[in-house]
């Protein structure tokens, strides 16, 4: 009776070790795909602020259009704080379509496809008409790609 108490103890202690070992590693594989994510995020990290350092050496600000500067409160790659989306004109972030930094004074507030202001977007029945930026626009893509350049400048001189 003793002994097969003690045998059915001793086969639950050798499951529960194989159970915390199974848990020891399981967690090990998630602590080491963390750390993996971690690192990722210190390299894009690393790379933001050394492209951050080499504008701000180069001692000019970054422009989306003509006087229309990039600017981490309303003119932005990334979401910012509530603009989680980006602006439906210019695709850049910290603003919405009725206050849209890049394009002409005269779309703010018109109907994005046709630009008359006449009547809402959601309502439009127009042929699409071509968006009044601002001279020399850049989209997001566009800008990002010019980074590419001066980095890749910067690195051969
Ligand atoms: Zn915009
Ligand atoms: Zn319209």
């Amino acid at each position: 009776m003793h002994q097969q108490t003690l045998s059915i103890v001793e086969n639950q202690t050798t499951l529960i070790d194989k159970a915390i070992e199974h848990q020891r590693l399981s967690n090990k594989e998630a602590w080491v795909a963390m750390n993996k994510v971690l690192e990722t995020q210190r390299t894009t990290i690393e790379l933001l602020k050394q492209t951050l350092l080499l504008f701000s050496s180069r001692g000019q600000p970054i422009y989306t259009a003509t006087n229309i500067p990039l600017s981490v409160t309303h003119n932005y790659l990334l979401p910012i704080s509530k603009f989680k989306e980006s602006c439906h004109v210019c695709r850049y972030y910290g603003h919405g379509a009725k206050d849209c930094p890049n394009i002409e004074e005269s779309g703010r507030g018109a109907c994005i496809n046709c630009w008359s202001h006449h009547h809402k977007t959601n309502s439009c029945r127009n042929w699409s008409v071509s968006t009044p930026f601002k001279s020399r626009f850049l989209s997001p893509d566009q800008l990002v790609l010019s980074f590419g350049t001066v980095v890749s400048d910067h690195r051969r001189g």
